[in-house]
């Protein structure tokens, strides 16, 4: 559906989130999800591949035009680079809220293919002792900034948002 249809709407469901996972690989003080902590790897619990398509093609003709991915941490999701390859071919815009952690140049690359995708990785401070206070896991400090540089290809621009999301990158 067009943008223009789906203004015709009366109600359109224009956006859908997505909790991919249960599970996470940081322990914030402040999470109000508590999602269960998984140190590496992939999640256990996740939204199976074909239910999340099967949400999706029943929203699409209510007027969907946004994906956002979440969790948990998203990118624990074991098909997460599936559920980007259908983003990319689709035409959806797409949001990631993630920790940054677990970004890599493949997977930054994959986004940034998507139709206008948008990332925003959350940062608790402005340097590791402050931000690993608050997130719990040391290391976690510099991964999410290298997140936040390999997603802008080296260009990103931070600007303060909300008490959560402080730097934001938009790849593409
Ligand atoms: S990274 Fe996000 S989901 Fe994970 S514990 Fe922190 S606030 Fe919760």
């Amino acid at each position: 559906m067009s943008d223009q249809e789906c203004a015709a709407q009366p109600h359109p469901l224009s956006t859908l989130y997505f909790y991919l996972t249960p599970e996470c690989n940081l322990a914030c003080r402040h999470c109000w999800i508590s999602p269960k902590y998984k140190n590496a790897g992939v999640a256990g619990e996740y939204l199976p591949l074909d239910l999340f398509l099967s949400i999706i093609e029943q929203a699409a003709p209510l007027g969907l035009t946004t994906v956002k991915l979440t969790g948990g941490e998203p990118l624990l999701h074991p098909q997460f680079d599936e559920i980007l390859e259908y983003m990319r071919k689709s035409d959806y815009r797409l949001t990631i809220e993630t920790n940054g952690t677990l970004i890599n140049g493949e997977n930054a690359a994959l986004i940034a293919s998507c139709n206008r995708s948008f990332v925003s990785v959350s940062l608790d401070g402005i340097d590791p002792e402050t931000h690993e206070w608050v997130r719990g896991v040391p290391g976690c400090f510099d991964a999410s900034c290298r997140a936040v540089e390999v997603l802008g290809g080296g260009r990103a621009e931070t600007a303060g948002d909300h008490e959560c999301d402080a730097a934001q990158c938009r790849p593409g």
